[in-house]
C-alpha cells in the first residue's frame, strides 16, 4: 500500500508510556492524571448504563449536555451560543481537531502552525492535501512574534491552528495575542481552530481567555475542548467544538462519518457533573497550580533548570547541565536508567532547535511527584 503519511511512525506518547512500562519507571511523559475522577462521576457512568443509556446517542451529542457546553461557555467567557446549532459532541478533543481541519482544508491550502505543536495537527492537514507552515517558538517564554506570522501568511493560506494553554510548553495567550490572531484572521479571512483543552488549566491569577471572547474572531473559529482533561477521564474521548452554525454545519457532515456519535453513558455523566458539580471546573486551575507548585518545589535540588509554567499540566526542563545527550537519547537513557519517564521535545517540531529540553506531565499523585523528583534530584 502507498502510504499516505510515509513520514508518520507511532506516536512519542505511545512509545515512551510503552517504554517506561517496560523499565517500571515513573510516566512523567503522555498526559495523563494518575488519579482517580471523582466518584460521582464513575457511578454517573455505571447508573446511566445500568439504566439502559447505552445506544446511539444523537449524531450532534445529547441535548442535556450540549446545553451544560452552552452555559459553560456562558459562565466562563459570557458568550452566548445556541446548543442545538452551535455545539457538536465528539470523540476527545483529537476527533474534533481532525473534523474541523477536515472542514475547512482544500488540496494545496496552508495552514499556520506553531512549534512545538501538538502531534495530531499536521497528519490531518496533509491527508486533506494541506501543507502545514510552520512557525518555530523558542525558549524560554515561547511567545509568538504576530509580525512573523503576517509576513507567514500568502494567498493560499487558509487557516491558523492555535492551542492556548499550549502543550508542550505551558505557554498561555495574553489578551493581546487574542486580538493579534483575530486581526490577522479578520485581515486575510482566514478561518482559526482554537485548541482550548487546557482551557481550565491557566495559572497565577491570569485571566481565562479564549477565542470564545473576541466575537469576531469566535465568528470564524471552531474552538476545541476536551472533558477528558476537565474531569481526569482522558480515556473517555470526550470533547467537542463550538463553531458558527454555518461552520457547525460542515463540521457535522464529516463528524457523522468520522464517528457518528460518541459514547452515550459517559455524556449522560459529564452533562450532569457540569450541571451539580461546576466547582470542580472552576476549581482546576488551584488545583493544577498545587501541583505545578508542588513539583517545582521538590524538583529544586535537581541540576534541571525549569522553564515557566503559566497554564496545561505540563513543565518544561532543560537538561544541559546534566547531559549533552540530544533529547530522544536523554529521554531514554533517563527512563532506562533514572525509572523517570519524559517526552523529549524536539519531537514537536518541524526544525528543531538545539535546545535540551524534555517535557514532564505533573497530572500526578503528590506522592508520584514526589518519587520522580526524588531519583531526578540523585542525576
Ligand atoms: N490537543 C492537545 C493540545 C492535547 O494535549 C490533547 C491531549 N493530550 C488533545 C488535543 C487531544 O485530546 P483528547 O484526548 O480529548 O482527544
Ligand atoms: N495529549 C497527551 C499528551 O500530550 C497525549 C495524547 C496521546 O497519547 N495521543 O501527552
Amino acid at each position: 500500500l502507498k502510504s499516505k503519511l510515509p513520514m508518520v511512525g507511532t506516536t512519542i506518547f505511545s512509545q515512551m508510556s510503552q517504554l517506561a512500562a517496560q523499565h517500571q519507571a515513573i510516566n512523567l511523559s503522555q498526559g495523563f492524571p494518575d488519579f482517580s475522577p471523582d466518584p460521582l462521576l464513575l457511578d454517573a457512568l455505571a447508573a446511566y448504563s445500568q439504566q439502559g443509556f447505552n445506544q446511539y446517542a444523537p449524531m450532534p451529542g445529547i441535548p442535556a449536555l450540549r446545553a451544560q457546553i452552552a452555559s459553560l461557555v456562558q459562565r466562563c467567557y459570557q458568550r452566548t451560543v445556541n446548543a442545538e446549532q452551535e455545539v457538536t459532541v465528539t470523540s476527545g478533543a483529537t476527533e474534533a481537531l481532525f473534523v474541523a481541519i477536515n472542514a475547512v482544508v482544500q488540496p494545496g491550502d496552508e495552514v499556520i502552525v506553531f512549534d512545538p505543536a501538538y502531534d495530531s495537527y499536521e497528519p490531518a492537514i496533509n491527508l486533506c492535501g494541506g501543507k502545514a507552515v510552520h512557525i518555530a517558538l523558542t525558549a524560554p517564554g515561547y511567545r509568538i512574534n504576530w509580525q512573523q506570522v503576517a509576513e507567514a501568511i500568502t494567498l493560499r493560506t487558509r487557516l491558523i491552528l492555535v492551542n492556548s494553554p499550549h502543550n508542550p510548553t505551558g505557554m498561555v495567550f495574553t489578551p493581546q495575542d487574542w486580538i493579534s490572531l483575530q486581526q490577522l484572521v479578520l485581515k486575510h479571512n482566514l478561518y482559526c481552530i482554537s485548541d482550548e483543552v487546557y482551557e481550565h488549566v491557566v495559572f497565577d491569577e491570569a485571566p481565562q481567555l479564549s477565542a470564545n471572547c473576541f466575537a469576531d474572531l469566535a465568528a470564524r473559529s471552531f474552538i476545541v475542548s476536551s472533558f477528558g482533561k476537565t474531569f481526569h477521564v482522558t480515556g473517555w474521548k470526550l470533547g467537542y467544538c463550538v463553531a458558527p452554525a454555518a461552520l457547525s454545519a460542515e463540521f457535522r457532515k464529516i463528524h457523522q462519518y468520522v464517528t457518528f456519535s460518541s459514547f452515550t453513558p459517559a455524556q449522560h455523566a459529564v452533562a450532569d457533573m457540569l450541571a451539580q458539580q461546576p466547582q470542580q471546573v472552576s476549581g482546576l486551575a488551584r488545583f493544577y497550580q498545587h501541583k505545578r507548585d508542588h513539583f517545582v518545589n521538590v524538583l529544586h535540588a535537581s541540576r534541571f533548570t525549569l522553564l515557566p509554567c503559566q497554564g496545561s499540566y505540563f513543565l518544561l526542563a532543560d537538561y544541559s547541565a546534566i547531559s549533552d545527550l540530544d533529547d530522544v537519547s536523554f529521554c531514554q537513557w533517563l527512563t532506562k536508567e533514572h525509572k523517570v519517564a519524559a517526552i523529549p521535545l524536539s519531537v514537536f517540531y518541524q526544525t528543531p532547535p538545539t535546545a535540551r529540553i524534555v517535557r514532564f506531565c505533573f497530572a500526578k499523585q503528590d506522592s508520584t511527584l514526589n518519587a520522580a523528583a526524588e531519583a531526578l534530584c540523585r542525576i
